[in-house]
């Protein structure tokens, strides 16, 4: 089942749940959120799949989807969570797995501007420029798959089903039964953006967040409300050489080569370097 019509307009429960959790989001009741969600899907919903059937199949999909498209907010307050903590990676990862259900609701959902998922996708787009990484590790692998609702290997062509369409209120995926490593390598464009590398980095963040390479996507946040637009700008600037001798020859370099200065650019009489700007936009952006 494909590209299913669910409007959030008639459902007047839902459509409250959702104003409801956008309110939470504003005064940054993040437990609260995770809460209410939890709540709403008690006895009714695992992770992918949906406890109890409706009688038909359009009934139980489209609840499916509404339930599916509520785990987005539940993991956006996860990732604030973990934000909030200092857990840079594991937010990293959260956003990752939000950008995921989201192309997963791009497949299902026709009426796209009901839900917001332009938006949301763009939005989290603009999130991940904020965090340090370029440079990510790929796994090389043979691996044997099998369709997650029939169980067959996905070579034996006795499968008809499509990994990411919903069938009887249950996601169909690929469950991973054997893998072969092969080797690894170090690639800008991975197929997994959770598998990300960073260059040592001597600043303890946990105690000086602001300090480090997570220093923007940190601030960010402690500043900014969600949902809340804005632009990130790359403006040029100059170090001078009075500038550079103030520097200390054990930190890490301004020119970002994430080297130590005293290996770096030291000798120079100034350093050119492109800084990331955030400029905040007054304008909320996801709206019910
Ligand atoms: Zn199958
Ligand atoms: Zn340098």
């Amino acid at each position: 089942m494909n590209n299913i019509k669910v409007s959030l307009l008639e459902d007047k429960n839902y459509l409250d749940l959702l104003k409801n959790i956008l309110y939470l989001f504003d005064l940054k009741k993040y437990e609260d959120i995770k809460s209410k969600i939890e709540h709403y899907n008690e006895n009714k919903f695992t992770k992918n799949k949906l406890l109890l059937k409706d009688i038909d199949e359009i009934t139980t999909n489209i609840n499916f989807i509404k339930h599916y498209y509520l785990s987005i907010f539940y993991d956006f307050a996860e990732f604030l969570i973990d934000l909030k903590q200092k857990e840079f990676q594991k937010s990293w990862c959260t956003l990752q797995h939000i950008q995921d259900t989201i192309t997963i609701c791009y497949n299902l959902i026709q009426n796209k501007t009901d839900f917001n998922l332009d938006t949301l996708s763009d939005y989290l787009y603009k999130i991940e420029q904020l965090y340090p990484y370029v440079v990510f590790s790929s796994t090389e692998c043979i691996v044997e798959k099998t369709c997650s609702i029939c169980k067959n290997n996905l070579l034996d062509k006795k499968c008809t089903h499509l990994s990411g369409d919903i069938y009887n209120g249950e996601l169909a995926g690929v469950n991973i039964n054997i893998i072969e490593f092969l080797g690894i390598s170090l690639v800008y464009k991975p197929a997994h953006k959770s598998c990300t590398l960073l260059p040592e980095n001597k600043y303890d963040y946990k105690n000086f967040p602001l300090m480090s390479s997570y220093g923007m996507i940190y601030s960010f946040f402690l500043y900014s409300e969600p949902f809340f637009d804005f632009e990130i700008l790359i403006k040029p600037k100059i170090i001078t050489h009075s500038e550079i001798n103030t520097y200390n020859r054990e930190l890490l370099c301004p020119c970002r080569s994430e080297k130590p200065f005293k290996d770096c650019c030291i000798k120079k009489r100034f350093i050119f370097v492109k800084e990331k700007y955030i400029s905040s936009i007054n304008k909320k952006l996801i709206d019910f």
